[in-house]
């Protein structure tokens, strides 16, 4: 049998190749920061990490985690309902709720599992999800293994949105679902007017605030944050591996009872490991420090603001972004892939995206700010960005 498979599988493959979809990574051997080294030593400023807070390397966060390994252990050996809850694992749901303002948080292993296992345990074939086309594949999934009526509209669309809502008054309980920044434009999405119809349309919201947590707002408590919607949303899913540190896991956060039920019937939390004691230390030892300083989130927002200026004084070509996500529009794909190979040349690792990833004719670079980076790091990924963008004549 496998030597047909495997020739189908050769083929499969090179064909992707020749797509020029064929994705190669990239080894780093050091800590992920702002500046890395790559195999065979290169040091480069990495520009294209979700460490948006530049907690990954963060030594308060490796102390706590390391004390963990002492006083804990090093692996839970359990689901959670079986014999993998441990205090650590219930503080850290504690510091999520708190710092959302929520009723109740449950963990998973990732947000991926979060999104995977948050529909199908509460809705069912007499319900409706009313879900963004850009939302993050994990929703799509989650969506998929749930019998619920799909509506889909265009991206932060309100008047698709609003029509897909009058069709869904058919069904009994409905749910719209948005990512709260969504991860190629760098947009936010308007959570407030999801909200308002939400209301007018007697319809429940869930918004993934992976890309938005230690983001968006003053303060970093995302969307509900910078709309003033705090304890309002009934389901919040977000991740511990990007701004929150980057190690692993997952969380839903939000009304209790949609907690509790969770806990009763979540696949990938009945049926996958607890997520270890030291990456919970690290959690609630990151969450103390979010609530004593606001240090790193308006580290974040002067660094992006800056970058974003520089960017266009230099005449580049910048979606407007409420994020740390700044998308530098070629609109060309093989240019996106020659710019980003010559500004790795200069010492930048950024990276650049085209069809399928993002639409037709609307390549790009995106270059994720972190407030790891220093002033002196930005301006070298400016200089960089200018002298690469003259040679390619990128500029206006
Ligand atoms: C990254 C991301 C996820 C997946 O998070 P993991 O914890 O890495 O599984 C889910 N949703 C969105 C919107 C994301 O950006």
């Amino acid at each position: 049998m496998y030597k047909d498979f495997q020739s189908h599988l050769r083929t499969e493959l090179s064909s992707i190749k020749k797509a020029g979809l064929y994705k190669e990574e990239r080894v780093i051997t050091s800590p992920q920061r702002a500046d890395i080294t790559v195999q065979g030593g290169k040091q480069v400023l990495n520009f294209c990490a979700n460490n948006y807070l530049g907690l990954s390397d963060n030594k308060r966060l490796i102390n706590a985690a390391k004390k963990a390994l002492d006083t804990h252990g090093y692996g839970m050996s359990s689901v959670r309902f079986i014999c993998g809850t441990g205090d650590l694992q219930k503080k850290l749901e504690e510091k999520i709720s708190e710092f959302f303002g929520t009723e109740d948080t449950i963990l998973y292993t990732s947000c991926f599992d979060a999104n995977g296992g948050v529909f199908e345990p509460l809705l069912d074939e007499n319900d409706a999800i009313i879900s963004d086309a850009l939302n993050h594949a994990s929703i799509i999934d989650g969506v998929r293994l749930c019998k619920a009526v799909r509506y889909r509209y265009a991206n932060a669309n309100m008047e698709e949105l609003e029509e897909c809502l009058k069709k869904a008054q058919k069904q009994r309980y409905r749910i719209i679902v948005t990512d709260g920044v969504f991860s190629m434009d760098g947009n936010v999405a308007p959570v407030d007017k999801i909200y308002a119809l939400a209301k007018k349309y007697n319809a429940m919201v869930m918004v993934d605030e992976s890309h938005s947590a230690g983001v968006v707002g003053k303060t970093g408590r995302g969307t509900t944050e910078l709309y003033k919607l705090r304890g309002k949303i009934e389901i919040l899913t977000g991740t511990l591996g990007k701004s929150f540190g980057g190690a692993v896991g997952g969380f839903t956060t939000g009304k209790k009872e949609i907690i509790a039920m969770l806990r009763q019937r979540s696949r990938p939390y009945l049926f996958s490991n607890s997520i270890p004691p030291m990456v919970a230390a690290a959690g609630i030892e990151m969450f103390n420090m979010m609530s004593r300083t606001n240090r790193l989130q308006d580290k974040l927002h002067e660094n992006t603001a800056y970058f974003v200026d520089k960017m266009k004084k230099a005449g580049f070509d910048i979606k407007p972004t409420q994020s740390a996500i700044c998308a530098i529009m070629l609109y060309d794909a093989k240019l996106s892939q020659q710019m980003a190979a010559k500004l790795l040349d200069e010492g930048i690792y950024v990276v650049g995206f085209y069809y399928p990833v993002v639409p037709k004719d609307l390549a790009r670079i995106r270059v994720q700010v972190s407030a790891g980076h220093s002033k002196k790091q930005l301006d070298r990924a400016v200089a960089a960005f200018t002298k690469i963008g003259k040679e390619l004549k990128v500029l206006k």
